[in-house]
């Protein structure tokens, strides 16, 4: 049956039909799992029998004719999701044994409309990366090229979902962990406007920045995921009303899109994009010309502060939430300590690695008397201009379309020496969690036998917009469809 190949549409036809069942289903992608992951190290906790209970419980409400189209399909978590009784570790060596009492809001969700949590992934320690090489658990390779990353932080996710070993999996995006992970393995992934899900029991790296959203081969599977993701929830005072009730339509039609206008910033379009990518990039605009759309060049400009606002930002934010970690409530707690101070410092040595270090140390500085208005406040400054410059595009086009990275997944080591380099691989999505704005990445070519992606970027609250822009150009061509040979097997 191809089961791995399939949408959400089709495995739920599969169950709704009694071809397989649900505890089958979820056993074919455990299988799965157990031949191929040592290759990927995608996964850091299984609970086999945790999954097959909810696939039971799933098969019951499709008995009794109480399912949707969700009930019944597996889906990963991110590792940073917290999943009661079942390990959440954020990749660190602080969170190695803690096991949360409680679900994150965006689990209990897919939970109650029947999901099987097939499992938690790998990703960068405590969300902090861009190649899922700062895992305590050891980094994750892409199936595409064994040798390179799978981008990050959710890297996991999405070498999980690249290789069908899962059906779809949840990420969270901060300066781009779902899209750049998204874009390297060539996947759909959507990063929602700030607000639009729940950040209840998403272990926090910085608060201001983090969304949960989807990660899955095509616009549509997202659109599903996401209007079960989204919505207010009392226990996030951050999370937004908007869209309680509306579920995402995508009816464009071909003939509707002439009286859309696409924006191309300059800035995202320049010479610090590699050449090869620049050509996919066009060709797939070509696709978006025939059918239909309208194109505009427009500026972005202040696009070069982009990258030492966010790491300000994101850092200082990160300093402040990792704070709760100190030996005393949870995580890790060093051995015999000899006073409270010798028990913060060991803990906090022993329980972080060095990226996370980094940013706690950079975020307080950042933060400290003295230097908080020099850097801070201005960084500060700056993400209100950026989201500014956003705004004042959005006036004169409806969406805009970005590069995702300014190159293809790089090999594994290649940039871990060099933070610099590191985090501009970041360029083209920071900007979008600075201005709090919804972006989805979706695989439009390749380069050099690697996905390449490309961002649709939309005013707030248009995620139904830009995956129908999605939509369109899935149906017209077949990239998200492309399957990493080694794993294009049942
Ligand atoms: N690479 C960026 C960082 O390290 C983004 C990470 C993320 O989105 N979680 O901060």
């Amino acid at each position: 049956m191809e089961i791995y190949k399939k949408s959400i549409t089709e495995l739920s036809e599969l169950l709704q039909r009694k071809e397989i069942s649900s505890v089958e289903m979820t056993k074919y992608f455990l299988k799965r799992i157990s031949s191929f992951d040592s290759k990927l190290n995608s996964f850091i906790s299984l609970d086999e029998n945790a999954s097959l209970n909810q696939a039971k419980l799933a098969d019951k409400l499709i008995s009794k004719n109480k399912n949707n189209l969700l009930t019944g399909i597996p889906i990963a978590h991110k590792d940073l999701f917290s999943t009661k009784g079942i390990k959440t570790t954020c990749a660190s060596k602080m969170l190695e044994n803690y096991t949360p009492p409680y679900n994150a809001t965006v689990v209990n969700k897919f939970a109650e409309a029947g999901m099987v949590n097939i499992g938690k992934t790998n990703m960068d320690e405590f969300a902090m990366g861009s190649s899922n090489e700062t895992s305590y658990f050891g980094p994750v390779r892409n199936p595409w090229n064994l040798k390179k990353v799978p981008g990050g932080s959710s890297g996991g996710s999405a070498s999980a979902v690249a290789a069908r070993l899962t059906p779809v999996a949840t990420g969270t995006d901060t300066g781009g962990s779902i899209r750049q992970p998204a874009s390297f393995c060539g996947l759909t992934g959507l990063k929602p406007t700030y607000g639009a899900v729940s950040r209840y029991g998403m272990i926090a790296y910085a608060s201001s920045l983090d969304q949960g959203g989807p990660i899955a081969k095509s616009a549509q599977d997202c659109a599903l995921l996401f209007d079960e993701m989204k919505g207010y929830d009392n226990n996030d005072p951050t999370s937004n009303f908007k869209f309680n009730k509306n579920k995402i339509k995508l009816n464009y039609e071909k003939q509707n899109v002439k009286n859309i206008t696409i924006g191309i910033p300059k800035e995202y379009f320049s010479e610090d994009l590699d050449k090869k990518i620049l050509d996919v990039l066009n060709e797939s605009i070509e696709t978006f010309k025939k059918l239909g759309f309208n194109f505009k060049e427009v500026n972005l400009p202040n696009h070069d502060y982009t990258i030492p606002a966010y790491y300000i930002i994101a850092s200082a934010e990160a300093s402040s939430n990792l704070s709760r970690y100190d030996g005393i409530k949870f995580g890790h707690r060093c051995d015999k300590p000899k006073s409270l101070e010798d028990l913060y410092l060991r803990t906090r040595k022993e329980g972080f690695g060095k990226e996370v270090k980094k940013r706690i140390m950079i975020g307080a500085y950042a933060l400290s008397s003295g230097y908080y208005d020099e850097y801070y406040m201005r960084a500060l400054k700056i993400r209100r201009i950026i989201r500014n410059n956003f705004l004042e595009a959005f006036k004169n086009i409806d969406f805009l379309f970005a590069p995702t990275c300014p190159s293809t997944a790089f090999n594994l080591g290649e940039k871990s020496s060099d933070a610099v380099a590191m985090y501009l691989s970041d360029i083209y999505t920071t900007p979008i969690n600075l201005a709090g704005l919804p972006a989805v990445s979706i695989p439009v070519g390749f380069s050099n036998s690697m996905p390449v992606g490309m961002q649709i970027i939309g005013n707030d609250f248009c995620e139904g917009d830009i995956l129908n822009i999605a939509h369109l150009f899935q149906q017209e061509t077949n990239w998200h469809k492309e399957i990493p040979k080694e794993f294009d097997c049942e």
